[in-house]
């Protein structure tokens, strides 16, 4: 049967994990866990190791340091096809030769798996997925968004308690994309089961993890629930990954009455103390306003349909900031505008990058 019960053969725990390739480090001291069930998406920019992560998590590398349970397991050593795992890779892998029903239960064949048992997953697995008028055909005839659902009935059929997928929708178009985030979330959740999920889209970890992995050269930036993460940044890196668009980080200097924005004396906006740091904002909480703000000038206007943002220069030093204002507005670049600031929720030591308390 499909479990629809979490069971503790999804937990993963991993513990100071490192991973080499000649001078290149791809991983350095990489701990985690995640109980089972949890949706939990590795996110960072391209060459931070979230792939290595996940080959070393099926197998397919064997890390330098380090150790590895799943589901309480110590899987050193084992390989792939017995840590209790299904995979599905960007690329989708479908054999072109074969068709729809033949590649969702080729891996079950491979393992033996009974005709009658076969048969039944498979059902199963294409009613979940909507595949049942698309059996016989090959992949050739399938569009893009069905050679994805193959590839994740191939994962279904498995029955594994831990499933890891490698930026599974890049080959989609953006309406689909999100179509399939949020049947592959539905899946997750209906199935009970862990989900190791990488991409390197912010908005998509946000929206379908439990819990967002970030990381940045081999290591873990931060680990957090996508509300932590978007609330308290640890770093200035985390803050300016996460947000469409993301944070403006605005250099502080001390001034009349606590620290001022660099290039903009006279209007505190944040304690003293903050002087030498960075101001973070998000662009939905800066606000013009007709009455008192900060004196700005308009650079750029990037209208998204319901919303519009403002890139804004603010004082004399060229440091911009970015509105995520309601509506559309057109304004000719150049137009002076006065903006309202958040009260100040986000600053970071501008030497380290660290959040301050
Ligand atoms: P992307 O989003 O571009 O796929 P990633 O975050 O998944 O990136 P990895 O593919 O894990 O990053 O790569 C991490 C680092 O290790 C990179 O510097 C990469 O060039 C290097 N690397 C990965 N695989 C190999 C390999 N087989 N041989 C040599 N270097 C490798």
């Amino acid at each position: 049967m499909i479990s629809t019960q979490q069971d503790s053969r999804g937990a993963i725990r991993l513990d100071g994990v490192a991973k080499s390739f000649g001078s290149t480090r791809a991983l350095a001291d990489v701990t985690l866990s995640a109980p089972a069930g949890t949706f939990l998406v590795l996110l960072g920019p391209s060459g931070c190791g979230k792939s290595t992560l996940l080959r070393v998590m099926a197998g397919l590398e064997a890390p330098a340091a380090g150790r590895l349970f799943l589901g309480g397991r110590d899987v050193a050593g084992l390989p792939p096809a017995a840590r209790g795992i299904a995979m599905v890779f960007q690329s989708y892998a479908l054999f072109p030769h074969l068709s729809v029903a033949e590649n969702i239960v080729f891996g079950l064949r491979a393992r033996g798996t009974a005709r009658g048992e076969r048969e039944a997953r498979l059902a199963r697995a294409a009613d979940m997925l909507g595949l049942g008028a698309l059996l016989a055909r090959r992949p050739s005839q399938l569009s893009g968004g069905q050679q994805q659902r193959v590839a994740l009935a191939r994962a279904v059929v498995a029955e594994a308690p831990i499933c890891l997928m490698d930026e599974p929708l890049s080959n989609l178009d953006a309406k689909l994309r999100a179509e399939m985030r949020r049947e592959i979330r539905a899946l997750q959740q209906r199935l009970g089961l862990t989900m190791v999920y990488v991409t390197h889209d912010q908005a998509e970890a946000m929206s379908m993890a439990d819990q967002v992995v970030l990381m940045r050269e081999g290591r873990i930036e931060q680990d957090a629930t996508p509300a932590e993460l978007y609330a308290r940044p640890a770093t200035v890196f985390a803050a300016s990954f996460i947000g469409t668009p993301p944070m403006s980080l605005l250099r502080l200097e001390a001034g009349q009455g606590g620290a001022v924005i660099a290039g903009l004396p006279g209007h505190a906006v944040a304690p003293a103390e903050a002087a030498g740091g960075l101001l973070g904002v998000r662009p939905e909480e800066v606000v013009p306003t007709d009455g008192h703000g900060l004196p700005a000038a308009v650079l750029a206007v990037e209208f998204l349909g319901a919303e519009t943002v403002l890139s804004c220069a603010l004082g004399t030093a060229g440091q911009m900031v970015q509105a995520r204002v309601p509506g559309h507005h057109a304004m000719a670049a150049g137009t002076p505008l006065r903006l309202r600031l958040p009260p100040p929720q986000h600053l970071f030591d501008a030497a380290t990058g660290r959040r301050l308390p």
